[in-house]
């Protein structure tokens, strides 16, 4: 298969973690017989640099020429950089949301799977823990609350704030087809999460979510109220495969369901439209911090790929051995800083590496 990429490396950590990736992909086309076609997108602070703006009309027509984007991290030290002195509008963010509008990328993918080997960063309880959790968050991204008309004013001398949550039916079947999609190639089960007991909006998510599901006889769903999620993820989080849910409810439950994984570093993320196009990237930010350092953790960017590999190409059998492959690097004990033993763990068989060396022995064991 010839795939066709578009790469944003983007600021800080991005060129050094998106190389990494590269690096894995490089050695699945050479295993399973594909050609992975480069092209390099120059987005956010570089593209300032470079342009004046962080994103042009020929960097979009590159992205929505390529079958799918994988991206490293835009943006710098907002208290330090440059960039920051600049109107919003031309801030490096500003070339993230105009993406994202310009491709529909109305669905955001990001699984929360807890790997055996690094444990003891999960502020879980043992009890709790189990045998670990594997889910994934599907957040509805350009509609609801974030979108809706909003105004602060005067109302009868009392100053008044006011936003509105709008969803369409369209809205929500789009995204709920996408999520039982997804759950097909997992363990066939989706939660989708409303406040139904409240909410207008949630009411119509709850209608059509259940004639969605009835063209899919496989899967078992199952209804939960936000507050009920919210408490379930920290209680009972195996019991989690596909959440489907709108966008701010995924905004807050994606984040405390990552957070029960441990480091930043291993978070993988995905947004798509309604083709196999999708942007890849990792949860974390550009780490303006550590960034030419070579210490970055490159494995999110590289489970990204893997997601790539599965929802775009629908290569299950090479993303499966990306991430066994990260499993793998886990198990033999290597590290990069941010994952490395804590809270007086043994640091007995670890062997502590950096980017590129993360990146090889992913690549070597693929
Ligand atoms: P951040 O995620 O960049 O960093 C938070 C902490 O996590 C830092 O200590 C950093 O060193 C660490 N970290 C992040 N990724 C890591 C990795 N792969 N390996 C090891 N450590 C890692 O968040 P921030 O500092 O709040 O933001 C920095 C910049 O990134 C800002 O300009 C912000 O706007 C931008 N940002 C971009 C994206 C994106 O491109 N989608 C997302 C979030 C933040």
């Amino acid at each position: 298969m010839i795939c066709k990429i578009g790469v944003i490396a983007g600021d800080g950590i991005g060129p050094e973690i998106v190389a990494e990736a590269q690096k894995v992909l490089d050695a699945v086309g050479e295993k399973y017989g594909h050609v992975f076609e480069y092209t390099d997108i120059l987005m956010g602070g570089c593209s300032i640099d470079a342009v004046g703006v962080p994103l042009t009309d020929e960097a979009v027509a590159a992205a929505k020429a390529s079958d799918a984007v994988l991206m490293g991290s835009i943006g710098g030290n907002t208290q330090t950089s440059p960039w920051y002195k600049l109107p919003p509008n031309l801030r490096p963010e500003a070339g993230l949301l105009k993406i994202r509008k310009e491709l529909n990328l109305f669905a955001n993918l990001r699984p929360a799977y807890l790997y055996e080997e690094l444990k003891a960063a999960c502020p879980l309880r043992d009890d709790i823990i189990g045998d670990g959790f594997d889910m994934m968050i599907m957040r509805e991204l350009t509609g609801g609350l974030y979108f809706g008309d909003r105004y602060t004013k005067e109302v009868n001398g009392c100053l008044t704030a006011c936003d509105t949550l709008v969803y369409t039916e369209e809205e929500i079947r789009r995204i709920a087809v996408r999520g039982f999609d997804i759950a097909m190639k997992r363990r066939k089960k989706v939660t989708s999460v409303d406040k139904a007991n409240v909410l207008d909006s949630s009411r119509l998510w709850r209608k059509v979510v259940e004639e969605v599901a009835k063209d899919y006889p496989e899967v078992t769903y199952e209804h939960m109220l936000v507050d009920n999620c919210a408490m379930q993820l920290v209680k009972n989080p195996a019991q989690f495969d596909v959440i489907l849910t709108e966008n701010m409810f995924g905004d807050i439950l994606s984040d405390e369901a990552s957070m029960v994984t441990g480091s930043i570093g291993m978070l993988s993320s995905a947004s798509l439209n309604d083709t196999k196009f999708g942007l890849y990237e990792p949860s974390g930010g550009s780490a303006p911090d550590i960034a030419g350092l070579g210490i970055a953790n490159p494995i999110a960017t590289i489970l990204s790929a893997a997601m790539m590999l599965r929802y775009t190409f629908d290569l299950d059998k090479e993303a499966d051995a990306v991430e066994d492959a990260v499993k793998q690097v886990l198990k033999e004990g290597y590290r990069t800083g941010d994952i490395m033993p804590q809270n007086g763990e043994s640091t007995e068989k670890i062997v502590k590496v950096g980017t590129a060396e993360m990146g090889s022995l992913i690549a070597e064991r693929v």
